[in-house]
């Protein structure tokens, strides 16, 4: 059985993780963001430190270790009864992250539908970047060269991955509105799917 999957996608601080929060919250939604996957790990474990050793440069961590881990919290998930795989639409945020992920989870995911939060305002990516730096105490997004690397590495990277789902799936919403604005736009696509 395939998941039936919607994903949040777009550049860091696009706002992706403020939408799949909200939207984790209505009935037969379930929110998974890989972010928080690994920010969940304990730092000084095996895997913990991989995170750290990537994420702290801006880069992605291996594809292997990454598919590993998500499917193993999608398990627990399931176990421990907070994921309905039978009822629920998972909303990914943060997975898959390059062309070589998409393909490791083409036969885990039923994608119905990609929703592209686009900002055209790179300066202001960046501001939210550095405000979550501090409320989050996020590493990755302290200084301004590793952000630049992580824009960079969305847009060599990850960009592809539309591509990969192709043009009837993406959905374009504008991510410079208001959050409830752009809640708003998500869910005249996805209360329909
Ligand atoms: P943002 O939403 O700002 O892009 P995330 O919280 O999604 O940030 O991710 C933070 C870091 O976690 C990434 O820069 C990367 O190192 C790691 N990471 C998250 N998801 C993945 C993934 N699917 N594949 C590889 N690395 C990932």
């Amino acid at each position: 059985m395939k998941y039936r999957s919607i994903l949040l996608f777009g550049a860091p601080g696009a706002g992706k993780g403020t939408q799949g929060k909200v939207l984790g919250v209505i009935p037969n939604f379930f929110h998974c963001a890989c972010g928080d996957v690994f920010r969940n790990l304990r730092a000084d474990s095996p895997l913990g430190k991989t995170f750290i050793e990537y994420s702290s440069r801006g880069q992605l961590v291996p594809d292997e270790t990454t598919i590993k881990l998500w499917r193993q919290f999608i398990e627990d998930s399931t176990q421990i009864g907070r994921f309905h795989p039978q009822h629920d639409t998972l909303v990914l945020d943060g997975i898959p992250r390059n062309v070589q992920q998409a393909k490791m989870l083409r036969d885990t995911l039923e994608v119905v539908a990609v929703f592209l939060l686009k900002s055209v305002d790179e300066d202001q990516l960046i501001q939210r970047i550095q405000r979550r730096a501090i409320k989050e105490n996020r590493l990755d997004d302290a200084n301004l060269k590793i952000i630049r690397e992580r824009l960079h590495v969305y847009e060599q990277e990850t960009k592809p991955v539309l591509k990969f789902y192709g043009r009837n799936l993406v959905h374009r919403i504008n991510a410079d509105q208001t959050p409830a604005k752009v809640l708003a736009d998500i869910l005249r696509f996805a209360a329909k799917k």
